[in-house]
This record gives structure tokens, C-alpha cells and sequence, in this order.
């Protein structure tokens, strides 16, 4: 093991961060009324370690993105050199350096022979804003300005930008910072323990996809820039399609010439048992959004990869894209992305997660008879449990969100990192968890959920 524990003032670093540090996505009120944060110090494989020494088995990769696992050196050095070699330098103006080269060359290398180029970013939301101004842009260039709406999902997430927040159909975000603006439109997601009532998840799949063509129709085809969607919907509560829905997304989006956008932030590198979630779905995307597992989360950096049939007339009739970020490419950042698409491949990642997929369903699948699981599904190294306060109806309790944050919080009890999307809870552990980690991290959701159980066990209908 790499990480060692640090000697810290615990104490001290509650205080400070209590009266310094404003968090992101935290209600702040309770967040003070709980006494503060979670110190987590360090980290090895799958496994996190908490300033009062507790150790954590990291169900979510962080957030969905340390795919290698915590502690790898290997990672830690090729920043350490890439930093005294150069630590910075940008890519505007006809510049480079050899490490933004190099992944771009690299990521299009992972791709269908139609992406050739790549746009860094450092972040996924930035590469949704960077979506949305070239694809704009595009259809200007193409004489279809017209074309300018984008529509996603209810529930899809793009990232927390103002453009991202827009994209994404999170309420509760539309409801703060004046959006959703113009031109941003919302369908059915493919959710079919919620939606999908006495319908097959097949037929369920269709609907959810004609859902799109009628959103289509009530703009006008010629006024719909981009479709863009999450191959799983992650934050929603890992949404997996039924087999039905992309393929006919995508027959639907042909038909009207409108472009797709895979947000493959949480799907890409690994995480569905194939380099990137469109591959698992059979779809085949015009741009391709990627942060997350790009690095691992070992630094911030993210990338748009755009097909030839979209690049081609930058090249042919020339002008600036008047778009662009100071780290873009960043050479520390792409260095790390480099060495760690590197560990994917040399450590056969990638089937390593379609090895174990089978063994993590099954753990899943040994919930499944508890008494408050409605369903369990997973694909690859991601699934989800839904908590139900009736099996057979797959009715929910009142007040969406309250049962899952009371089973998330006996999950943090217990050492185990299991997120809560509303009242479903969601997985995605590292790639490098083993078969026995895949034990225990089933064995302590056991525990967690039968503790949430004890405490709604009078609301089961
Ligand atoms: C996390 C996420 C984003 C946003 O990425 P950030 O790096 O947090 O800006 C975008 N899309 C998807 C699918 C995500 O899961």
C-alpha cells in the first residue's frame, strides 16, 4: 500500500472547513447541525480511510470515477515527471504539447474510425458547454441556423454548469440560477420500475423513445439541433435502458437528421464492460462527452470527441471557433489520462469488468428476496437497488428520497459508500474490487438495508 495514514488534527480541520469551506451539492444548514464533514485521508484499491480511522469500502468509485482504484503510483509519477518536464502549457493559437497530443491521438485510437479528433476540457460540464456552442455553431455554418434546440431526458444530469444544469433535467436544479433557459427541452426517461407500468420493459422502451419523436414534432425537426443522452442515466439512479430504446432513438434521430450526443462521463472507459456505453446500447453517436473515468479522477480533465461529418467544414471553410478554456489539454492532466488508459489496457481492465459483471449481478441478485428491494439490475460494474415499500406493485414510500437518504446513512454507518438517487441505491465500484471485496460489499448493503428496514417497516404496504 502506497497512501499512509496522515497525522492530523482532526479536530481542527472540522473547524476550519465548518467555518471556511462552502460545499457543493450539501444542504449547509444541516451539513453545520451534523457537526461537519467526513474527513477522508487516504485511499488503497477499493478501500477509503476516514480521519477517525475508519475504513471504508468505496462503493462508488468516489464519484464514479476512480476506475483503477485508490493508491496507484504509477499515476502519482507520471505527474510527478510530466510537472518538472513541463507543468504547463496551452493549446490556443496553434500550439501543443506532447502529452495533449498524445491522448488526443490516443482516445481517437479507442473510437469508431470516424473520430479523429478530440476538444479537451477540464471537466464534464464543460464539455457539455462545449457541446452545445460547436453543434450550434455547426448548423449555422451548415445554413441551418434554425436548428439550435436541444432536447434530453427528465432526470438525465450533464454536469452543473449553466449550459450542463440546462441539458440535464434536474428539477431542483432548474429551480435555482433562472433555467431552464430557451432551447432546452426534457422527455421521457427510459425508467421502467417507475414508469413503465404493466407494459414489458421492451414495449416500455419503445414508448419512452416515441416520447423524443413527439417532442421532435412539436418543435420541428428543422429546428432540433442534438438529442443527447447518458447511455445509463447515472445520477437518475442507474437507468438501464430496456434493449429496445437506443436502437429506436436512434432510427428516430437518422429520420430527422438530428444529432446524438453520448454523455459518456460515467459509461466510457470500462464501466458497462466495453470502452464506451454506446458500444453495450448499439447506438452510434455524431460526439462523444468524456471526463471522469478519463483519469480516473486522479487529476480533473475531460474531452469532446466530434465525427468527421462535423469537423469537416472547419477544415474546408475555416473561420475561429471563439471557444476555449486556459487548462484545455492540460499537460500534467493528460499525462495522468495517458498513464491511466494505459493501466485499462496493459491490466486488461476492461475485461476484467465483463468478468466479474456476472458476479456482481449475482450479488445483487441476493438482495433481491429482501423485504424492501423492488428490483435489482446492474450492467458491467454499475447497478442499482431500488427500495420499495411493495414488491409486487413496485409501489414507493411517501416522500421520494427519504428512505433512501435513511439507507444511505446506515450505509456510512456501516463502512460502506453506497449512494442514494432519490430512493434508489446505486454502485459502481472500482475495477479492481475482487471477487471477495464483491462479498463483503453485499454483505454490509445487507446490513444497511436491513436496518433501514427496521425503521420503515410500518410503512410497508
Ligand atoms: C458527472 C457527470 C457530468 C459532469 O461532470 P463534471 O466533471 O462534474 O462537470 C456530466 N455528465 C455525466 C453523465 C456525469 O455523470
Amino acid at each position: 500500500m502506497n497512501a499512509q495514514p496522515k497525522n492530523i488534527n482532526l479536530e481542527e480541520i472540522v473547524k476550519a472547513d465548518i467555518a471556511h469551506h462552502f460545499h457543493p451539492f450539501t444542504d449547509h444548514k444541516s451539513f453545520h447541525a451534523a457537526g461537519g464533514p467526513r474527513v477522508i485521508t487516504h485511499g488503497d484499491g477499493v478501500w477509503i480511510w476516514d480521519g477517525k480511522g475508519n475504513k471504508i469500502l468505496d462503493g462508488m468509485s468516489g464519484l464514479w470515477c476512480v476506475n483503477v482504484g485508490y493508491g496507484r503510483k504509477e499515476l502519482a509519477e507520471a505527474a510527478y515527471k510530466q510537472m518538472l518536464d513541463l507543468p504547463y502549457y496551452n493549446t490556443f493559437f496553434k500550439t501543443t504539447t506532447v502529452p495533449a497530443t498524445e491522448l488526443a491521438a490516443k482516445i481517437s485510437s479507442l473510437l469508431p474510425e470516424r473520430f479523429q479528433h478530440v476538444f479537451f476540457t477540464n471537466s464534464g460540464s464543460e464539455g457539455n458547454d462545449t457541446i452545445v456552442r460547436f453543434v450550434r455553431h455547426y448548423w449555422k455554418v451548415m445554413g441551418k441556423p434554425y436548428r439550435q434546440h436541444f432536447i434530453g431526458r427528465r432526470r438525465g444530469y450533464h454536469g452543473s454548469t449553466m449550459v450542463a444544469s440546462n441539458l440535464g433535467g434536474m428539477v431542483g436544479m432548474h429551480e435555482q440560477g433562472g433555467t431552464p433557459l430557451p432551447g432546452f427541452h426534457h422527455v421521457q426517461q427510459p425508467y421502467w420500475f417507475d414508469f413503465g407500468g404493466d407494459k414489458s420493459p421492451e414495449d416500455f422502451g419503445m414508448d419512452a423513445a416515441a416520447d423524443l419523436e413527439k417532442k421532435i414534432l412539436e418543435l420541428g425537426p428543422e429546428n432540433v439541433a442534438a438529442f443527447i443522452g447518458e447511455p445509463i442515466q447515472g445520477a437518475a439512479g442507474v437507468l438501464i435502458p430496456p434493449s429496445t430504446y437506443w436502437p429506436e432513438v436512434q432510427r428516430i434521430c437518422k429520420k430527422y437528421e438530428i444529432l446524438i450526443v453520448s454523455d459518456e462521463v460515467i459509461c466510457g472507459f470500462g464501466r458497462t464492460g466495453n470502452w464506451f456505453g454506446f458500444e453495450t446500447f448499439g447506438f452510434e453517436p455524431d460526439i462523444i462527452n468524456m471526463a471522469k473515468g478519463l483519469s480516473s479522477g486522479y487529476l480533473p480533465i475531460g474531452a469532446v470527441a466530434f465525427s468527421d461529418k462535423l469537423t469537416k467544414p472547419f477544415f474546408e471553410k475555416g473561420g475561429d471557433f471563439n471557444h476555449g478554456m486556459t487548462y484545455d489539454g492540460h499537460p500534467v492532466a493528460a499525462a495522468v489520462a495517458l498513464k491511466n488508459i494505459e493501466l485499462i489496457e496493459t491490466e486488461n481492465m476492461v475485461g476484467r469488468v465483463r468478468e466479474l459483471a456476472p458476479y456482481f449481478a449475482a450479488g445483487l441478485q441476493s438482495l433481491a428476496d429482501h423485504p424492501i428491494v423492488g428490483e435489482v439490475r446492474s450492467v458491467g460494474l454499475i447497478g442499482a437497488i431500488e427500495l420499495s415499500s411493495n414488491k409486487k406493485t413496485r409501489a414507493r414510500f411517501h416522500d421520494s428520497g427519504r428512505v433512501g437518504t435513511i439507507c444511505r446513512d446506515h450505509c456510512f454507518q456501516t463502512n460502506l459508500i453506497m449512494r442514494a438517487c432519490w430512493d434508489t441505491m446505486v454502485l459502481a465500484p472500482p475495477f479492481c474490487i475482487t471477487k471477495k471485496e464483491i462479498d463483503e460489499l453485499f454483505r454490509l448493503a445487507r446490513i444497511a438495508l436491513d436496518k433501514t428496514y427496521a425503521d420503515v417497516s410500518g410503512e410497508m404496504a
